[in-house]
């Protein structure tokens, strides 16, 4: 969603204005795994992305959720992705050969799945893999290009795709209304949010397969810069 209303401009301030636990909190597993998972406004504030996040990483990826605990005005607590730094996600980031961020974009489509980010050919695939599933996908959305270098996703060693999901499609993946349980109860969840977490990470195992031969190809030393990449440092 869009930054223009955000009420702190970064992750600092909210933390300094705001209570861990009460009012958000966050949650990740650093795997040294080749993608991050991401959902930067979880819990209530994207309900339902933090679900879908936790399942994409699976046991195998990196992930990160940043909850929203607050039930009421949940979108307070959104700080737009090219403002979102936390050091434990820059840190998995910058051990990344690529990133996926989580997104709910309210009612600025129906049913149709809006992707960005500057990785090309993940996208791409990205784009393949979730047609396949069934999913309605648009590859030139009009907003949330996800294509500064600022946002997060694009952080990562190889950049992201980052993918907004429209609120009735995010409906169609829970059952019952609530998307988000702050006390870790078992959200129910439909063959669609199956469907949706087999696409991605259909997509995330096939860039590690991707990057493992790339790196085979190149005498195996720097697994982080495949050929024909301008590798960049990290450190
Ligand atoms: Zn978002």
């Amino acid at each position: 969603m869009g930054a223009a209303r955000d009420v702190f401009p970064d992750v600092p301030t909210l933390k300094s204005r705001l209570k861990e636990k009460r009012d958000y909190r966050m949650r990740f597993r650093d795997r040294s795994a080749s993608a991050t998972i991401v959902s930067p406004h979880g819990g209530y504030i994207e309900e339902g992305t933090s679900a879908l996040a936790r399942a994409c990483a699976g046991p195998d990826f990196n992930f990160f959720d940043f909850q929203g605990l607050r039930l009421n005005d949940p979108h307070e607590l959104h700080v737009t992705s090219t403002r979102f730094r936390d050091p434990d996600l820059m840190r998995m980031l910058a051990a990344s050969e690529v990133a996926v961020s989580i997104h709910g974009m309210g009612d600025e489509d129906d049913m149709t799945i809006w992707l960005g980010g500057l990785n090309k050919e993940m996208k791409e695939s990205m784009l393949n893999a979730l047609r396949e599933g069934g999913f309605l996908v648009n590859p030139d959305s009009p907003r949330h290009r996800g294509e500064s270098k600022l946002n997060f996703v694009n952080m990562a060693k190889q950049k992201g795709v980052q993918i907004e999901l429209p609120n009735n499609l995010l409906k169609s993946m829970f059952v019952g209304p609530r998307r988000f349980a702050p006390n870790g109860r078992c959200i129910k969840t439909t063959p669609v949010f199956d469907k949706f977490v087999k696409a991605v990470r259909q997509v995330v195992h096939a860039e590690k397969r991707r990057m493992k031969k790339l790196a085979q190809a190149s005498g195996h030393s720097n697994a982080s810069t495949p050929t024909g990449t301008t590798a960049e440092s990290m450190k």
